[in-house]
């Protein structure tokens, strides 16, 4: 029998920097500064500087992230907001707590993001229909894969809509030699520790290029204060980014560069030896995927259970990210039906991919080798 592959793995990495992890966390208990710590401005700058975006802002996760750069804009009752009928529930929820209305778009079969011409048909129903005022689109980069930012930055500054990126799953990823971070009028990213920069604990970010946005969010995640302490000139929050989560941040930035190259290896292995046998996640011209997530289309729901048990049987870890499109969730399902008059049009491809994807183990600590060891039992059992 052969060694197990973990689906992820945050233990690893500890190894390679846990004399710096260590030194980190200690000159964090000794400063006693536990909330806005100097580290955390340290690891705003790298993370624009990285992303090649001009603000960054460290928030309590990437859910808050979301939260924060909505209430920047007055996101509400009567808007529209446009987003993926197939992501992590925490896209959805954040437009539903700020009482606006999320409208599912449908996603495209071969890379999983938001179909354009769908998102176009779902702004057209909503503004004939005349009830919600479309007011944002929030792009997915499923798994790590960038969505097509051209096209949704155009259609936004078309319908003067704002623009927000969820790169939760992608930061490191690339379209047309820019990072995400710098598309979309907002990015918010996640450090919850199996996502492409994890944090050991909650965590995220919002980066902009617009420095009135950027002052807001400061505000924002500190219960919306001023200029100075206890003036608050807004309803805020409390979403900060803690210290000790950006001193392990800042630690494990040292390896983000090599992580994201052995990402991308191990995608090129699971590629080459998958594409055409089933269905892999297609990168468009222009896009670098991050490779949050390795994710695989098989033909339906009965080819998946066969391939996730030879998986499983093998000690080889596989995940089903998602089982059930948003607009099919017992707390979305009525805001959705409800959205346009006389229900929205369906989601087929949304619902369809709930039942054929397949997540393979993807972490910069296994080899090539175990990627292709994991795609040798996947196709053994189709
Ligand atoms: C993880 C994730 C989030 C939420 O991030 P948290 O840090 O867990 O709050 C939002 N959107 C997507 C697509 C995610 O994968």
């Amino acid at each position: 029998m052969s060694a197990p592959i973990a689906l992820f793995d945050v233990k690893a990495q500890q190894a390679l920097i846990r004399e710096d992890l260590d030194r980190r966390i200690a000159a964090v208990l000794d400063s006693g500064r536990f909330i806005n710590g100097p580290e955390v401005a340290e690891l705003e700058e790298k993370l624009a500087a990285f992303a090649g975006c001009a603000h960054a802002v460290g928030v309590s996760s990437g859910t808050d992230a979301l939260q924060i750069a909505m209430m920047a804009e007055g996101v509400g009752p009567g808007d529209a907001v446009f987003l993926p009928a197939f992501t992590y529930t925490a896209t959805a929820e954040v437009p539903l707590v700020l009482g606006a209305t999320p409208v599912f778009v449908d996603v495209e079969a071969e890379t999983f993001n938001i179909d354009i011409a769908d998102l176009e048909r779902r702004i057209a129903a909503v503004k004939k229909d005349g009830r919600l005022k479309p007011r944002a689109v929030v792009g997915v980069d499923l798994f790590g894969l960038p969505a097509d930012w051209t096209a949704i930055e155009a259609i936004c500054a078309r319908e003067g809509m704002f623009a927000l990126d969820d790169a939760a799953q992608a930061f490191g990823a690339t379209l047309g030699n820019r990072r995400l971070g710098c598309w979309a009028h907002a990015t918010a990213l996640s450090f919850y520790p199996t996502k492409t920069l994890g944090a050991y604990g909650d965590g995220g970010a919002l980066l902009t290029n617009d420095p009135d946005r950027a002052e807001l969010y400061r505000s924002l995640r500190t219960h919306g204060e001023g200029k100075t302490r206890y003036a608050v000139e807004r309803t805020g929050m409390n979403g900060r980014l803690d210290t000790i989560q950006a001193t392990i941040l800042l630690a494990k930035l040292a390896l983000f560069d090599g992580e994201l190259a052995q990402r991308k290896r191990l995608g090129a292995a699971y590629d080459a030896a998958l594409a055409g046998r089933v269905g892999v996640q297609a990168t468009p011209p222009g896009a670098e995927n991050a490779y949050g997530l390795y994710t695989i289309r098989l033909a339906d729901a009965a080819a998946r259970s066969r391939v996730q048990a030879a998986l499983t049987e093998q000690k080889i870890g596989s995940g089903i990210y998602y089982p059930k499109p948003l607009h099919h969730q017992p707390a979305y399902a009525a805001h959705h039906a409800g959205c346009i008059a006389g229900g929205p049009a369906p989601l087929p491809v949304s619902e369809a991919l709930c039942d054929q994807v397949l997540s393979l183990p993807m972490h910069p600590y296994m080899s090539e080798a175990d990627a292709t060891r994991a795609a040798g039992v996947v196709l053994a059992a189709l």
